[in-house]
């Protein structure tokens, strides 16, 4: 119960901002996560430093004081300098296979170990963003359930999974602020890869805050990192520093009333507000060139704007639950998991409820092909989406929901057919999905 009383009041904390009285803003909070403690993480300390940001560093107790990882004496450093240390087992278990003992003493057992060294641990990251079978929806699951236990309930406030933040469908493009109290022990990231550019990152964190905003709440953009260093000196999961700079001078640039943070995962989860940075906004349009930097978050750089003085001020917004599921970590390309939302649980908890009608299971389809769904009941609907392998296809805002797909551009083969409904509070409900089988298009298969 303690621990039930706790996420009510983390989640109906998360607030919104307002920069001026004419032109509310809600902040886009990124963080910056980085696992496993690796000791070439110092120099994207260095840089995170230089432009007076932080991040959270998820360690293994484990192997600290190890060649080639952080020492304490480096974690005691970081935090000092205002970075979070957070939990990421002792040994980084793939948790989701281990048993319930050894999730215990990996889980909680990290954390007596953290903390014990004077550090102020709240957050934990999944080793291999492993914490569930793909699909399941139970919440708390077993693995969650111990994350949330330790210390009594009072030891981890949130986890964090290394999915869910998709740049291509903005619809997941950021985890929802507030947080919904279902999500605190699996919130959404965008784990970087050695190839990820940049621009790449710039880009999906600008849409995330154009997304944001446009849905009149706050975003939350969690990057998970892991070597920064040149020469792909982690493989596959190396972060270039140049990379990391780039983004953070970026950032950096953004004008204030883009109401940009940059955040450790226990600022966004604590009580703190969450309030944009002070700076120059455009309500009385007086066309001042003046405007000085933000002071929070990330500062801002000022901006063409001028005239009033902005206020900030805090607001709350009620909880919303969200229960899109996400696919899991770095799924094949070739083949998306999309999972639904059981009918029975989307009815009991008074979500609407989607319903696939056309096509059939597993038809095969080419050309034009009608897809039609049924959402019940049918007010308050705010879009109902039709996915192809997790990509948007078309979009209906009102009854009927039946839209004609173009598959003649597709390759043939199997695709996943999913929908999505949102709601006029802008909670998302994935619902049924299914196989189908494109095949080549009339024309092309005369020719063969
Ligand atoms: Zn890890």
């Amino acid at each position: 119960m303690r621990r039930l009383l706790r996420l009510l009041t983390l989640s109906a904390v998360g607030t919104l901002c307002s920069v001026g009285a004419a032109h509310a803003a809600a902040p886009t909070v990124v963080t910056f996560g980085f696992d496993d403690g690796t000791a070439d993480q110092l120099t994207a300390a260095q840089l995170l430093k230089s432009h007076g940001m932080n991040a959270t560093f998820f360690v293994n107790s484990g192997k600290i004081e190890t060649p080639g990882f952080l020492t304490w004496n480096n974690l005691a450093t970081l935090q000092t300098d205002g970075n979070e240390i957070g939990g990421h087992t002792t040994n980084h278990v793939d948790l989701f296979a281990a048993t319930d003992a050894q999730r215990q003493t990996e889980v909680c057992g990290d954390l007596t170990t953290l903390k014990s060294h004077s550090l102020a641990i709240t957050s934990f990251a999944y080793p291999y963003g492993s914490y569930r079978a793909p699909g399941d929806q139970t919440y708390p699951n077993a693995v969650e359930e111990v994350v949330k236990g330790c210390n009594g309930g009072n030891g981890y406030t949130s986890a964090r999974t290394t999915e869910g933040i998709d740049p291509s469908d903005c619809d997941l493009c950021a985890e929802p602020l507030p947080v919904a109290s279902n999500r605190f022990f699996r919130t959404r990231a965008l784990q970087l890869r050695s190839g990820t550019t940049a621009q790449q990152i710039t880009d999906a964190i600008a849409k995330a805050q154009a997304d944001s905003q446009a849905q009149a709440r706050g975003g939350w953009f969690q990057l998970v990192l892991h070597n920064v260093c040149e020469n792909n000196c982690g493989g596959d999961y190396t972060t270039t520093p140049a990379v990391l700079d780039a983004v953070l001078t970026w950032l950096a640039a953004q004008p204030a009333d883009k109401c940009y943070l940059v955040k450790t995962v226990q600022q966004v989860t604590s009580s703190a507000p969450l309030t944009c940075p002070a700076g120059p906004t455009d309500p009385g349009g007086t066309g001042g060139t003046g405007g000085t930097g933000g002071t929070g978050g990330t500062g801002g750089t000022g901006g063409s704007g001028g005239g009033t003085s902005p206020t900030t001020t805090t607001t709350t917004t009620p909880v919303q639950p969200v229960i899109v599921d996400a696919p899991p970590a770095d799924p094949p390309a070739a083949a998306p998991v999309v999972t639904r939302t059981p009918a029975a649980a989307a009815s009991r908890s008074g979500l609407p409820t989607v319903t696939l009608l056309a096509p059939a299971r597993g038809r095969a389809v080419h050309g034009i092909v009608t897809l039609r769904a049924r959402v019940t009941p049918s007010t308050g609907v705010k879009r109902v989406e039709f996915l192809v392998n997790g990509k948007v296809v078309a979009t209906r805002t009102k009854a009927p929901y039946t839209v004609r797909w173009n598959t003649s551009s597709m390759r043939p083969g199997r695709v996943v057919l999913s929908v999505r409904v949102t709601d006029a509070q802008g909670t998302v409900v994935r619902g049924a999905s299914r196989s189908l089988r494109v095949t080549a298009t009339a024309h092309r298969s005369g020719r063969r």
